[in-house]
């Protein structure tokens, strides 16, 4: 019996024609990035194990449970990226981008596969993908703003709807030691009746607590003491500007004090892009988050250099599309088919074939010695917008025909006027 393969779990195959909607959302993203002036950035796909267990905390979902991690052939522990900022921030700080000649704020942005072993279901894959942007070198709240502005606009152009943006401040070091003292001393009276995760959190980093999933947590989470009520005179004022310049800019917002975000390394700003009544499910799905990690760079060896980002799923984004995207997807069209009649045609139509592409025109032919009557179906079907049509005779008068498939107009044209074409479609 032959052997069955199948796609490891959690995984997906990316098919055209679906895979339009990859370049679609991936090209509006890049024209987007560029008009903010955001470079590309590409970082491997894997990275040592600790990149990802120092930036994301110990404590973090991510590092205890969701890793593909292993140990190459040479005895290193290694990752496949489960996030993209890690990595990011490696070669930041490998690369000395924080250096005199690299212009300040460096912004970059990133896109590919990322992965975590989870429960796959609707939205949530072990290899998924993000597209994400940092921005390092500014404290000052315009960027944080810029970034927010910037997924907002890219979400906008793709026309996905229902947009909601929440905010929440961190603070600074000072204001989260003051915060985590308040909740350890909130939540320890609850110790016994806290799931296992949390009481694991309570004391390693009680901030993750708020971020339980468990119902029984959420409890207890929905009267602990907030985090704005902690913050010190700068953190606040940040925020106050974070705030009043989004406001400036028209962004609608709504500020969750018991938003936490999911990795160890945010301070001051943090933000979700949900959408409201998602095919993913009755509530409300987030696609986007991010916000400002100033203690980063520095925790992976690099200067104190500050920084912004955010990550948005794309597989979550591309099921919340809807026709109005799908109308914005070109419906792919051939420019050229040449169609051969005759054995002896063979070289000739593969000539004309050659000459059409370097012209830069989409043009095919067939490969399954097919009759012209299935030669002008293909054409047909793959929505060809002219016909060349080349039998012994045309080539024997150094000639071709040509078919206007939208019109019905039909014209003979001499071989070595072949480029005049290059008016037809410009
Ligand atoms: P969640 O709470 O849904 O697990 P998260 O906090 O782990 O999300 P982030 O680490 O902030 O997610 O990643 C940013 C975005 O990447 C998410 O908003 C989501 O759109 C997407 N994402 C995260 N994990 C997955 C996954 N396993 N499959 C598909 N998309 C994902
Ligand atoms: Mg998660």
């Amino acid at each position: 019996m032959k052997m069955k393969y199948q796609k490891p779990k959690g995984t997906a195959d990316i098919l055209p024609p679906y895979s339009n909607e990859w370049q679609f959302v991936e090209k509006n993203a890049r024209e987007t990035f560029a008009l903010y002036n955001y470079d590309e950035i590409r970082t491997p796909i894997f990275e040592s194990f600790e990149v990802f267990s120092r930036s994301a905390g110990d404590t973090s979902d991510i590092v205890t449970k969701e890793m593909y991690d292993f140990d190459d052939k040479g005895g290193r522990h290694i990752a496949l990226r489960p996030e993209g900022t890690a990595g990011v921030v490696r070669a930041f700080v490998e690369n000395k981008l924080y250096g005199p000649e690299h212009q300040k704020p460096v912004k970059v942005y990133y896109m590919g596969p990322m992965f975590r072993y989870e429960r796959p279901q609707s939205g949530r894959l072990r290899e998924f993908h993000q597209i994400g942007v940092e921005a390092f070198g500014s404290v000052s709240p315009k960027m944080d703003v810029e970034t927010i502005a910037m997924a907002m606009d890219f979400l906008k152009k793709v026309k996905v709807t229902g947009l909601k943006l929440v905010i929440n401040t961190l603070g600074d070091k000072e204001s989260r030691d003051n915060y985590r003292q308040a909740l350890i001393d909130y939540l320890e009276p609850h110790y016994d009746e806290l799931s296992d995760d949390s009481k694991e959190r309570l004391h390693k980093n009680p901030l993750r607590v708020l971020d339980s999933k468990d119902k029984n947590d959420q409890k207890f989470v929905a009267d602990a003491p907030e985090i704005l009520d902690y913050l010190t005179d700068n953190a606040r004022e940040h925020f106050e500007s974070v705030k009043n310049q989004l406001e400036a800019l028209g962004i609608e917002y709504i500020v969750d004090s018991t938003m936490v975000r999911g990795l160890d390394y945010y301070n001051h700003t943090i933000f979700e892009i949900m959408v409201a009544n998602s095919p993913l499910g009755k509530g409300e799905v987030t696609i986007c988050a991010g916000g400002r990690y100033n203690g980063l760079v520095e925790e992976l060896g690099g200067p104190e250099v500050p920084g912004v980002g955010f990550g948005l799923g794309v597989e979550r984004l591309l099921l919340l599309l809807n026709e109005e995207t799908q109308d914005m997807l070109q419906t792919k069209q051939l420019d050229f088919y040449v169609v051969g009649i005759g054995d002896a045609v063979q070289n000739e139509t593969l000539k004309i074939v050659h000459e059409l592409r370097q012209m830069g025109f989409a043009t095919e032919q067939d490969y399954l010695d097919r009759k012209p009557k299935a030669q002008f179906k293909s054409a047909d079907k793959l929505n060809a917008k002219f016909v060349v049509t080349v039998g012994e005779s045309e080539m024997n008068d150094h000639v071709f025909k040509l078919k206007n498939m939208m019109t019905g107009d039909e014209q003979t044209i001499a071989l070595k006027e072949i480029r005049t074409l290059k008016d037809l479609l410009k």
